[in-house]
């Protein structure tokens, strides 16, 4: 089935300005809650966003196989049941609804009222119910910087980075959404290597400049899905913040990889960017050397041209980008993550999310997390206002945004917005 919405010269009937996120090539899905109703799936066009529920109930989804329930919340998981082509089918109806020379819907006005609302006006909710989340590593500057760091600047990646894509198990239900408060969490750290632990709240709170892909339901378990296969089971992309406490994550990562340094939080933009709508902003990714193992070979353009940035938001003061970035640079694709993940026969779920890794660049503007910008602490950050940053702040606000442009049309994602709160220290 053809990608029709994806059209370059398509346009639509309501408004949509140059530097929108949302241009009719775009139809994001997420969940919307407003003064009239508790949770709604919504596509999102300019400054507005499209009521699928509302949509439905007034029979402009007629025949195509869906139930007005599907639309009802709260979660995408019911609609993503349905998998890629129906997804892909509806994405094209939405699509067909919103072009210019479509009358059907454009010119009842009582239907267009109850079907599009001002995004100012609403509440985006964590769009999809997660069941698993993976955490990747798969960003090879990242991945440098931090072996450069912490262990041997001649030796920064271990043996196996190159041959598989390298991730995690990570915590699932502490997944937030854009807007929700993350606390600064306490735990146990070792500043003095020669004095025994101690406990408080983390002294090295930061972000991660990731993105994540959310799943269609896979293959039964013991089963696997190629690197060809891997598009038709991934519906779409977010924004990601990995939020991680690093002196947390210092003392108790070895031998067995993150834990409490990792699941206190992770942030998500609330709209998911298909990964149909991203078709267009194809790329080739980086020469793997040396070749990987068979399986986790691909053909065609498997990474995506996505601008991303971070912005430190001061308590009260203006927004200061610390990082701008590109999910091009990642070493493994999305197609690779998901052939290793289901290799051994691990089972992937509809709503599972499968997140990047930090994504930096190979300059110091370009990386991805405070402890590559500020190099571990030793060339702190000065802010708009003099003051300097390290780490976050109680206080701040981190902004995260992503957009591709190509041939005058720009897919965004929205932002993942989040401010951190002062640690609860006293039980
Ligand atoms: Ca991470």
């Amino acid at each position: 089935m053809d990608i029709n919405a994806n059209d370059p010269a398509k346009k639509s009937w309501v408004s949509v300005s140059e530097n929108s996120d949302f241009p009719i090539q775009n139809l994001p899905f997420g969940v919307y809650r407003d003064k009239s109703t508790a949770h709604r799936v919504c596509s999102a066009i300019g400054d507005q966003i499209i009521d699928l529920y509302k949509l439905c109930e007034l029979g402009y989804l007629e025949g195509m196989g869906f139930e007005l329930t599907d639309f009802a919340g709260p979660y995408l998981n019911t609609l993503m049941k349905q998998g890629k082509a129906s997804m892909r089918r509806l994405r094209n109806a939405i699509s067909e609804l919103m072009d210019q020379d479509t009358a059907h819907l454009r010119d009842n006005e009582s239907h267009t009222k109850a079907v599009l609302k001002p995004a100012a006006d609403v509440e985006m909710l964590m769009p999809v119910e997660v069941g698993d989340y993976t955490d990747f590593y798969s960003s090879m500057e990242h991945a440098t910087n931090v072996g450069t760091m912490f262990r041997d600047p001649d030796n920064a990646l271990l043996p196996n980075w190159r041959h598989l894509p390298v991730a995690y198990h990570g915590r699932s239900s502490s997944i937030v959404v854009s807007g929700e408060p993350v606390r600064r969490p306490m735990g146990q750290t070792r500043p003095d290597d020669s004095a025994p632990p101690v406990f408080g709240p983390t002294k090295l709170l930061d972000f991660e400049l990731e993105a994540a892909f959310v799943t269609f339901d896979g293959k039964p378990l013991g089963e696997r899905i190629s690197t060809a296969e891997a598009d038709d089971f991934i519906f779409g992309m977010l924004l990601f913040n990995d939020w991680s406490a690093r002196d947390i994550q210092k003392w108790e990562y070895v031998p067995l990889g993150p834990f409490l340094a990792k699941s206190f939080a992770s942030s998500v933009s609330p709209w998911v960017v298909t990964l149909d709508a991203l078709d267009a902003f194809r790329t080739p990714g980086p020469e793997q050397e040396p070749e990987v193992l068979p399986y986790l070979r691909y053909s065609g353009d498997k990474n995506i041209d996505i601008n991303l940035e971070v912005a430190i938001v001061p308590e009260g003061g203006e927004e200061n980008v610390v990082c701008r970035s590109n999910y091009k640079y990642m070493y493994w694709n999305m197609n690779q993550q998901l052939a290793h993940h289901s290799v051994n026969g691990c089972n992937i779920r509809c709503g599972d999310m499968l997140a990047s890794g930090t994504i930096s660049g190979k300059t110091p503007d370009s990386f991805g997390s405070m402890l590559e910008i500020s190099w571990r602490g030793t060339k702190p950050v000065t802010l708009k206002d003099g003051s300097t940053r390290k780490f976050i702040n109680d206080g701040d606000e981190v902004v995260m945004r992503g957009h591709c442009k190509k041939d005058g049309v720009r897919i965004g994602f929205g932002e993942v917005r989040s401010k951190v709160l002062p640690a609860f220290t006293d039980l």
